[in-house]
């Protein structure tokens, strides 16, 4: 008897063993439906040595129902798959859940019907029918169509149809692709660009994997050089994925590849609508969409024949999901290039420190592109010392950024203000009694959003209308604003710069890619003076009249106590400051920053990277940071604050004693209370050589824990909250 093992979705009920009924074409990936009691689940046959079950008896196997319309999920996808189940500690179905991505796809082709003429003529031939004939030549469209282009009602077109006369004809509803044709536009190269594209697309030909680190600076043309790369893998009839940090990104990329290749490549994000999300997940699998730029989920999807895996901003920490399967989206892409075997590429300004020490320790081959393309060099970088140069009473931009800000708006220039926060004050207080503003279901401030007159948690979502009077003494018109957001540096802007047009630019504003495009479209128009934003402006984004960018506050992001919080301000500094001077015109930095002397500061004003990277590589060796140690979290959380606390423990009383591996905690996460849950963590600092999952799998394992405790791993974590 045909017997069959199936990965199927629902992590409590793991794997299943079924009967395949006579003449069913199943293989390993196939995606079936199964009975389950009465109802129907979804499965993927996978090989059965590969995942062990218990034994059943082939007469108690109940026989699979029927097989999906979609292609089996190739050998190297369901490796990925193991492979990132097993190393971030999460069940294999919640990881092959976000390959089939899309459940319209997998119910098949989805059809509707269009009509054409036949030929044939009718048995009595009207004036109307007649006209309809004749506007009807080659056409083919749905009846409402047709109906609309004759000139006719469908009555008449109803009739034809019942003579014989139009015929219906079932189409596909998913239309194809427009072609990216590689040599639709070459672009006219450096000579580093050349030398370096001529590598990648060498790698390309090559066909194995390659794990390829490009690091150039910031305006040097990386996303140019690796568009040969390419054109190359769609001469050779493969896929390519470009990985993206942020959807708002991508607008601005669309245009440069649209350019390049003579038609857009295929989107893939969370807000696809399901429609779009069809089309795109069914093109991919039948190998259709030659290129493929997404966020992080693109990265699962079914590719019938990848040949070159990008990862672009690949230092960015948007890569890595904090949430469900809590991986990076960088190290995945570099092991679905090695189980695909192919090149993938790591392009970014800043790279992080660990993706060097690859490239350091030759496990990544780097490429560098060090000088701007074209007449554009690297903007001047000044500090703005906060404790001498202090900005007036009430006011955040000290007056000499204010006057540069005055130079660039006479000269018709653009400039660039960074502040990595949301909204107009992050906390709202009482000037009376000193009440404060906090969300009631997570132990964060709540923001005020002036533009939207609400107060809301950048955590959970909650919101509220900012009150009349204050919830604490009753006292009216008693609130006080603490602190800038970019609404607030916005208004200043527009107080000392009346003149001056102001574009704000945050997820808040951005949040669509229409907005994106509007706003991309208004800044090379010229048709802004002053932007204002958070670390959404921070990359991809080429404007070549800006030539100042004003840094508000770099001491902000050394605040959060975290792991690569240095490396992060550094990372976001020095591609803010990238902004500035891309074009003719040179571009002038202002950090504003109370500590000018703190390693990271002083770095960015010398412009001096190298310096940088050696004092960060001394900290992390000396703590057993990443790359040289591993990090680890555990997080117990529970709506009962007694519950989480007893569970969390509970695991702090049964760890592990082991030389390799040590475990702090459990303790109070920063974020104590997260959208109604109460949080505890313990974090494990391990030796490379320790087998940390291994260890945690089975520590875990061996707990019962309540229903309402979730307890969640963190593997190579970059939040501590
Ligand atoms: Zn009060
Ligand atoms: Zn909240």
């Amino acid at each position: 008897m045909n017997r069959v093992r199936l990965l199927v979705f629902n992590a409590a009920l793991g794997v299943l063993d079924y009967r395949v009924p006579e003449g069913m074409p199943v293989e390993p990936g196939s995606v079936v439906v199964a009975p389950l009691g009465p109802r129907q689940i979804l499965g993927i046959a996978w090989e059965p040595e590969r995942l062990p079950a218990e034994a059943v008896d082939d007469a108690r196997l109940r026989p699979l129902l029927s097989v999906l319309p979609v292609p089996p999920l190739r050998a190297e996808l369901r490796r990925l798959i193991e492979w990132t189940a097993d190393y971030y500690c999460a069940p294999l179905s919640s990881v092959a859940r976000m390959v089939l991505a899309s459940g319209g796809a997998l119910r098949g082709p989805s059809t509707i019907t269009e009509y054409r003429l036949t030929g044939g003529a009718p048995e009595r031939m009207t004036p109307q029918r007649e006209r309809a004939i004749a506007a009807l030549e080659g056409e083919q469209a749905t009846l409402r169509e047709l109906s609309a282009l004759a000139g006719v009602s469908e009555g008449v077109l109803r009739g034809l149809m019942a003579q014989g006369v139009l015929e219906p004809v079932l189409v596909d509803c998913d239309r194809p692709y427009p072609y990216a044709a590689p040599d639709h536009a070459p672009p006219v190269l450096s000579e580093a660009q050349q030398e370096l594209a001529a590598r990648l697309v060498d790698a390309v030909r090559q066909a194995r994997f390659a794990p390829i680190l490009l690091d150039g600076v910031t305006g040097s043309g990386k996303t140019e050089a690796y568009f040969e790369a390419v054109a190359e893998a769609l001469r050779g009839g493969r896929q390519v994925l470009v990985l993206l940090p942020e959807i708002a990104l991508t607008e601005a990329f669309l245009g440069r590849f649209s350019g390049r290749f003579g038609a857009p490549p295929v989107v893939w994000h969370s807000s696809l609508k399901s429609t779009e999300r069809r089309r795109a997940w069914r093109a991919i699998a039948s190998g259709e969409a030659q290129v493929v730029v997404g966020a992080r989920s693109a990265l699962f999807l079914p590719y019938k024949r990848l040949g070159l895996i990008v990862v672009d901003e690949a230092h960015e920490v948007s890569f890595k999901q904090d949430e469900g399967v809590r991986y990076n989206a960088r190290d995945v892409a570099v092991m679905r290039a090695r189980f695909e075997g192919i090149p993938v590429v790591l392009a970014s300004a800043t790279p992080a420190l660990e993706s060097l020490h690859m490239a350091e320790t030759g496990t990544y081959e780097k490429l560098v592109l060090p000088a701007r393309y074209g007449a554009a060099e690297l903007p001047r970088i000044d500090l703005l010392d906060l404790t001498q140069e202090k900005p007036e009473p009430g006011r955040w931009l000290a007056p000499r950024l204010a006057g540069e800000l005055r130079l660039r708006l006479e000269r018709g220039e653009q400039s660039l203000l960074f502040l990595n926060r949301r909204g107009y004050a992050p906390l709202t207080l009482c000037r009376h009694c000193g009440y404060r503003f906090q969300c009631p279901n997570c132990s964060a401030w709540l923001v005020e959003h002036r533009l939207s007159r609400r107060l809301a948690c950048h955590h959970c979502g909650h919101e509220t209308r900012p009150p009349e009077t204050c919830p604490e003494c009753g006292e009216a018109d008693c609130l006080v604003a603490c602190g800038p957001g970019v609404e607030r540096i916005a208004d200043e802007v527009a107080e000392i710069l009346p003149e001056a047009r102001v574009a704000l630019v945050t997820s808040d504003t951005l949040g669509s890619p229409e907005k994106a495009a509007a706003f991309i479209a208004q800044a090379e128009g010229r048709a802004i003076d002053v932007i204002v934003g958070t670390q959404l402006v921070t990359k991809g984004f080429h404007f070549p009249e800006l030539t100042l960018v004003g840094v508000v506050d770099a001491d902000l992001g050394l605040e959060g106590g975290d792991l690569r919080a240095a490396e992060r301000t550094y990372q976001q500094v020095a591609q803010v400051s990238g902004r500035a001077g891309r074009g003719a015109k040179p571009g002038e930095v202002l950090i504003q920053t109370r500590h000018p002397d703190a390693p990271v500061i002083a770095a960015l004003a010398a412009g001096d990277r190298d310096a940088f990277y050696a004092a960060e590589t001394e900290a992390r060796r000396h703590a057993g940071a990443p790359p040289f140690g591993r990090w680890a979290a555990i997080i117990v959380s529970s709506e009962d604050e007694n519950e989480a606390r007893e569970a969390a423990r509970r695991i702090g009383a049964t760890r592990p004693e082991l030389p390799d591996i040590a475990i702090y905690g459990p303790a109070p996460a920063p974020m104590a209370l997260l959208r109604g849950r109460y949080r505890h963590r313990l974090l494990i600092n391990a030796r490379r050589s320790a087998s940390v999952q291994d260890v945690i799998r089975s520590w875990l394992s061996a707990l019962p824990f309540p229903r309402g405790v979730r307890v969640s791993v963190d593997i190579d974590p970059y939040s501590f909250v």
